[in-house]
């Protein structure tokens, strides 16, 4: 459902029938008779992001309709690799000054120090978890 595959029936190929003797060619049909295959064919899409042409494998939309994707793929590979990659470097760590509560040392911690909570500088930390 919502498949865009190809449904085609599977015909006998035609071409050299002639060098075949007769009986080879209807057995052949027989067998192809009925036979229904759903053919995935590369497709070619628009990238989102750069308007650059990708190609939507076969393979892929295999795959997209085993794991039941409703969508084709909006962006090419290269795009969606670069969009990983920001999505990655978007979120720097806003780091903020602290005072270790084991050692005295100043340190950073990736969130705001409360002054209920002690800091703990990394090695008195992993020390304190250690224990
Ligand atoms: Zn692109
Ligand atoms: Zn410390």
């Amino acid at each position: 459902m919502g498949s865009k595959a190809y449904e085609r029936t599977l015909l006998p190929a035609s071409v050299g029938a002639k060098t075949r003797s007769a009986e080879t060619e209807a057995s052949n049909i027989q067998i192809a008779k009925g036979i229904k295959i759903i053919m995935y064919e590369d497709r070619t899409l628009v990238c989102r992001d750069c308007g650059k042409e990708f190609i939507f494998s076969a393979g892929e939309q295999e795959f997209y309709a085993k794991n039941d994707f409703k969508n084709d793929p909006v962006r090419c590979p290269e795009c969606r690799k670069a969009r990983k990659n920001a999505a990655r470097g978007q979120q720097p760590r806003e780091m903020f000054d602290a005072v270790c509560a084991s050692c005295g040392k100043p340190t950073k911690v990736p969130f705001q120090p409360r002054n209920d909570k002690p800091i703990y500088c990394s090695e008195c930390f992993a020390a304190r978890r250690g224990r």
